[in-house]
């Protein structure tokens, strides 16, 4: 068989992967190119897949000099918009090995090492909690499957209790605040579940008070989870934590908490005191391929009580016994999916190279500049913050602009490639918003961009 074949051709093949690899990763700055269209993409690729192939350098060349240029560098330090994405070196490196390494980590049977490695990173996570020493999880492949796998956990757990009680109902609602990731809400679709919002406090927070009063309306034996959120994506807002936990504690209701974005602020301790009343929750996500420096894709997904997690998703299959009948540690039980890659491999990788005070330094850093890009708002006449920022986004507003002015700043600054910020809104308007979870970004970076904002 031709294509299992190791010859010369495909040693060279693989040393000029690696150089690719390697110089991608050297680039200081890296590009921050450009989308392209379909057309265009047609015209320089349209036929690559053929009978007899192109061969391997053919290929490199290919992605290389067409598809790689019509993608954006989302570790670009300019780009500003969405969540981006800023592997440290060593984590994107060692994603080569985990790619190259054939390992199945959906079982300790299989991958006991790579199983290993990763619960010891979770184990990291679950100590910024304050989880205690049972808690546990896994990796999955992001927020919204993180987000998913907790509900479905959730609704088994209070079913399950329910059943004990014949007068109670089979809950069937998930309390949270309209900021709460657009994830939780797809959830509930797939679930089936309602999601019953909960009205915020005026610093757009949700507080225990809020939330004891809609389930005291809805009936608290009709919910099954009540999310809060540790960052909220667009405004980056820390619930109020301590208060909503005391609030499910009350009616027995599972505290799941979204620290998809937010939760790295925990290894910060200029911001850790926000997070009071995080270590209570039933559960909790982060994902490391947002502020804790990983690439794509890596959500941590923990739980208080792993156990349940089990109950909810382990998959039975004749094919798997041999795998269930044994105490050991399978991963893919705690989460929707069965098949899994060692994706938490190259945040473990990195954290055991750099070491946590790496992890803190570069997450206060970036914390810094926030703080800077806030003083900057606050004191320039044009432009006014539209919430005193909890972690490192900023939002804010360009006074005297409309839709159009912030369309076509943005449109200009990646067409200049001087950096991408898309424009977002809130409460219908539109505003302008950094994300700054970069270490690489820098103080400049923010004044240039203000100051192209005329
Ligand atoms: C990004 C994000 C998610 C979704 O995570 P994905 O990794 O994109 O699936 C969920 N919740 C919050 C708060 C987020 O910021």
């Amino acid at each position: 068989m031709r294509v299992h074949r190791y010859t010369e051709e495909t040693e060279q093949l693989g040393h000029a992967i690696l150089k690719y690899a390697a110089d991608r990763l050297a680039l200081d700055p890296v590009p921050l190119d450009f989308s392209r269209s379909v057309e265009e993409l047609d015209a320089v690729a349209g036929g690559a897949i053929s009978p007899d192939g192109i061969g391997g350098q053919a290929a490199l060349k290919l992605f290389e000099d067409e598809l790689a240029l019509a993608c954006l560098s989302i570790d670009h330090p300019r780009y500003l918009s969405f969540i981006p994405c800023a592997p440290t070196r060593e984590a994107a490196m060692f994603d080569l090995v985990v790619g190259a390494s054939s390992i199945y980590a959906g079982s300790w049977l299989e991958g006991a090492g790579a199983v290993y490695a990763e619960n010891q990173a979770l184990r990291w996570i679950a100590d910024l909690v304050g989880l205690p020493d049972g808690a546990g999880g896994g990796f999955v492949q992001g927020g919204t499957i993180g987000n998913l796998s907790a509900l479905v956990t959730a609704r088994v757990t209070a079913r399950a209790n329910a059943s004990r009680n014949p007068s109670s109902s089979r809950p069937f609602r998930v309390a949270a605040t309209a900021g709460s990731h657009s994830s939780i809400a797809s959830a509930c679709e797939v679930m089936d579940a309602e999601l019953v919002p909960v009205p915020v406090d005026d610093q757009l927070r949700l507080t225990g008070d809020a939330l004891r009063q809609v389930l005291l309306r809805e009936g608290p034996e009709t919910f099954f989870a009540v999310v809060a959120t540790a960052g909220t994506t667009n405004l980056g807002i820390i619930d109020d934590l301590e208060s909503v936990a005391a609030v499910c504690q009350e009616f027995g209701i599972w505290f799941h908490v979204d620290g998809a974005y937010g939760g790295a602020g925990l290894a910060a301790p200029s911001v850790r005191g926000r997070y009071r009343g995080v270590e209570q929750c039933d559960s909790f996500i982060v994902d490391p391929h947002k502020w804790l420096f990983a690439p794509f894709d890596c959500c941590a997904l923990l739980y208080r009580e792993p156990a349940l997690a089990r109950a909810a998703h382990t998959q039975h299959a004749s094919y798997l016994d041999v795998l269930n009948e044994t105490p050991d540690w399978n991963p893919t039980d705690y989460s929707v999916g069965l098949t899994r890659r060692a994706r938490g491999l190259p945040f473990w990788f990195s954290l055991v190279a750099n070491g946590t005070g790496a992890y803190t330094a570069a997450i206060e850093h970036t914390l810094d500049v926030a703080r800077f890009a806030t003083d900057q708002i606050r004191h320039r006449p044009e432009f006014e913050l539209v919430r005193e920022p909890d972690l490192t986004v900023v939002a804010f507003r360009r006074l005297g602009w409309d839709a159009t002015d912030y369309q076509r700043w943005s449109d200009g600054l990646l067409q200049r490639q001087e950096g991408f910020v898309v424009p977002s809104s809130h409460d219908g308007e539109t505003i302008a918003r950094f994300a700054i979870v970069n270490p690489r970004t820098t103080t400049d970076d923010i004044v240039a961009i203000l100051d192209s904002m005329v």
